[in-house]
């Protein structure tokens, strides 16, 4: 790009550039402000208010630069404010196809980033620039070019102000010069080539005596008012401050001065309200007063000026405040952030958690360390989604893919666990992931997401539990009938006996061994379940007959409890009757256990969701939410005041929870803390 010198150098331009008397002054504060504002906003270290005159640029206002002017064609203002453009952005003039090719050096160290807002007047002329540079290459964000224009505004409003003033004191100069002859010689002829406003009035009805040109633009009217009234030829002024000014001046013949002075005329039916600033003087004729000579200027541009730039500084404090609060918020954010991160970090470290990322589009696949470690990769190795799958054994694999596809699809989350072999080493672990699909929004894209943790201590400990009591259990089977069967012999003998008080702990001793083999019966029936042995004998029968049944026996085996059975309807079902009636057993058994004051138990057959169901309710102190789901959990104990002290493994639920769910029914629990519990299935109706 080069400098288009019939722009530069229009006369017209350099004429209006002049007439604001600006160039090669002294340094001012207003401008200095402005630039340090203009530094702060954008961040950068070089902010200028540029002039550019016929061959030079020159510096009203010079932050980091060390020169006061430069040659203009060097200058990347000129290039600004011939581009037409509100605002002219070179992020960095070293790449810029327009400046590549051009040395751009307005100090020893050349800019590469500069951006200028073009200083315009009113009368559309481009004076120069307000502009920051940097060495970086940088960009500003929309509200820094805002702030960056309105400074610029600011500027020229500033420099507008300045010319008024200057022409204001040179009519000042020209109001006393003039009203000296005008007093002296009566020159009336005077008046008339005076170029600023002026008209005598004369007695006390300040009758129009002479009136110039300019007067008669300012009041918007015609010669045809010499000689009238001045209330007659403006009736607007009577209610106004300069009409009482003028006949206070005639009244005790002290000069007065009215600044800014709104007033409103009647212009051509059209009201009009200006500022003015007035002089009015008396005019002595042998010693007495006989009117007063009054003179004035227009400076309603001056006063609308000022008003604009008060209003831009109000609008420029409130961006400027934006500004501040929005890069506070960001700076907590981003402090927050990282503090996040490294919380995050140190938890995921703790814990050994390996974490991965997937962009749903590409399909990328990031590996955490850790994830990469637990699947026997180096952190430098590339680790891929199908990579990661293929180390995951054959019947969890397609579990796995299935849960991605499904989060990606349904944006559903999972917690599965699997096994896997390593790398190399071809190791067996268990793996717990969990997967999560977050949807993006405007500013941020979505992302499947998830952890990894390694769990095969924790899996062996389950196995080396559930072998230990599977051995105990069924060792334990054999020994505890023979016993059962001794004690029942016994107690027969020592009925016919009459031996009442050993017959009594004989039945004591026989209900605490059938206790027993419920318990290893149900340990067995867990470590069948383990290895896939637990086969279901379904037959038809009556759900409403089982549950009597149950209830008979129970009320004799709890004879402190009244267990109440209500029946809707007659439900046969199809299903493996001596399972069923062990979840119903263990329903009420926990009934008891868990709820000892509650001294009713009532049992509930109905139609839930159109299938056959059973319900035990206990009024007792009931389960908290956070434990409810928990309860069928393998070995899942609540451990609070309530349960503390009563002896479980945490299996009993387990089972019935694997019994309903062979015969494809639903299990649940409803329960509040103190209200007591409900425990329920439901069976399919037809499972054949
Ligand atoms: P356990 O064999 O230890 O009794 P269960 O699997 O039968 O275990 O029950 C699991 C947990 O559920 C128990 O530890 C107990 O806290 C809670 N629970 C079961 N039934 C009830 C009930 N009717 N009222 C209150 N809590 C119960």
């Amino acid at each position: 790009m080069s400098i288009n010198s019939s722009i530069i150098n229009d006369p017209s331009r350099l004429e209006a550039l002049m007439s604001y008397q600006i160039l090669d002054t002294v340094e001012e504060q207003d401008f200095d402000d402005v630039t340090s504002l203009a530094a702060g906003i954008c961040q950068v270290p070089v902010a200028l208010i540029t002039l550019i005159d016929r061959d030079r640029q020159w510096f009203k206002s010079r932050l980091g630069m060390p020169v006061e002017e430069t040659p203009v064609e060097q200058s990347l203002c000129a290039q600004a404010i011939q581009s037409a453009e509100d605002i002219f952005i070179v992020e960095d003039t070293r790449t810029d196809q327009r400046f590549c090719h051009t040395v751009i050096a307005d100090t020893e160290t050349p800019f590469v980033f500069y951006a200028g807002v073009p200083l315009i007047n009113t009368d559309g002329f481009a004076l120069g620039t307000l502009c920051v540079a940097d060495n970086h290459p940088r960009e500003l964000t929309d509200q820094q070019q805002q702030s960056l224009k309105i400074l610029a505004r600011q500027v020229m409003d500033k420099l507008e102000l300045r010319r008024k003033i200057l022409q204001l004191q040179e009519a000042g100069q020209l109001n006393r010069r003039l009203y000296q002859s005008i007093e002296q010689n009566r020159n009336l002829a005077l008046i008339e080539q005076a170029p600023v406003a002026i008209s005598i009035l004369r007695g006390p009805e300040h009758c129009i005596d002479a009136v110039n040109k300019p007067m008669l633009t300012l009041l918007g009217k015609s010669a045809g008012i010499i000689n009238q009234p001045l209330l007659h030829a403006l009736p607007e002024l009577a209610w106004q401050q300069p009409y009482r000014q003028i006949a206070e001046v005639y009244q005790n013949g002290k000069r007065l001065q009215g600044l800014d002075t709104p007033v409103l005329f009647n212009k051509n039916g059209r009201e009009e309200i200006g500022y003015y600033n007035f002089t009015y003087a008396p005019l002595f004729e042998d010693g007495k007063i006989t009117g007063v000579i009054n003179m004035a200027a227009d400076v309603t541009e001056l006063v609308e000026a000022r008003m604009k730039t008060e209003a831009a500084n109000q609008e420029l404090l409130l961006t400027n405040q934006e500004l501040v609060r929005a890069n506070r918020q960001q700076l907590i954010a981003r402090q927050e952030a990282a503090r996040a991160r490294l919380l995050l970090n140190q938890a995921l470290a703790s814990a050994q958690l390996g974490t991965w990322y997937m962009e749903p589009d590409t399909r990328e696949f990031i590996a955490s360390q850790r994830f990469k470690e637990l699947f026997g990769y180096l952190p430098v190795d590339d680790l891929d989604l199908q990579t990661a799958l293929s180390h995951v054994t054959a019947e969890y694999r397609q579990l796995v893919a299935d849960a991605v596809e499904t989060a990606l699809a349904e944006g559903k989350s999972y917690d599965l666990e699997y096994t896997m072999l390593t790398r190399n080493t071809q190791e067996l672990k268990w793996i717990r992931t969990t997967g999560r699909f977050f949807g993006g929004d405007a500013e941020t894209k979505a992302y499947l997401s998830g952890t990894v943790l390694d769990v095969t201590d924790r899996k062996k400990a389950e196995e080396r539990k559930s072998d230990f009591v599977g051995i105990v259990s069924h060792e334990l089977k054999t020994p505890l009938t023979s016993m059962g069967a001794y004690l029942q012999l016994l107690q027969m003998k020592a009925e016919k006996a009459g031996d009442s008080y050993q017959a009594n702990a004989l039945r004591k001793a026989n209900k605490q061994v059938a206790k027993m083999s419920r318990m290893v019966h149900s340990f067995l029936t867990i470590s069948r379940i383990k290895d896939g042995k637990i086969h279901l004998e379904a037959e038809t029968f009556n759900l409403n007959d089982l549950a009597a049944e149950i209830r008979e026996e129970s009320n004799e085996i709890y004879p402190n409890h009244q267990i109440n059975l209500k029946c809707s309807g007659t439900y046969q079902v199809y299903a493996d009757r001596d399972k069923i009636g062990q979840v119903i057993t263990n329903f009420i058994s926990n009934a008891v256990k868990y709820a000892p004051e509650s001294h009713v138990i009532d049992l509930h057959c109905f139609l839930a969701d159109g299938q056959p169901a059973l319900s035990v309710t206990d009024y007792g102190p009931g389960i908290s939410p956070q434990h409810q789901q928990k309860v069928f959990d393998r070995y899942y104990r609540v451990e609070d005041t309530h349960t503390k002290t009563i002896l479980g493994f945490g299996i009993g639920l387990y089972l019935c929870s694997e019994i309903i769910q062979r015969h494809k029914g639903r299990i649940w629990v409803e329960s509040e803390l103190s209200n007591g519990s409900t425990f329920s299935f439901s069976l399919p109706v037809e499972i054949k």
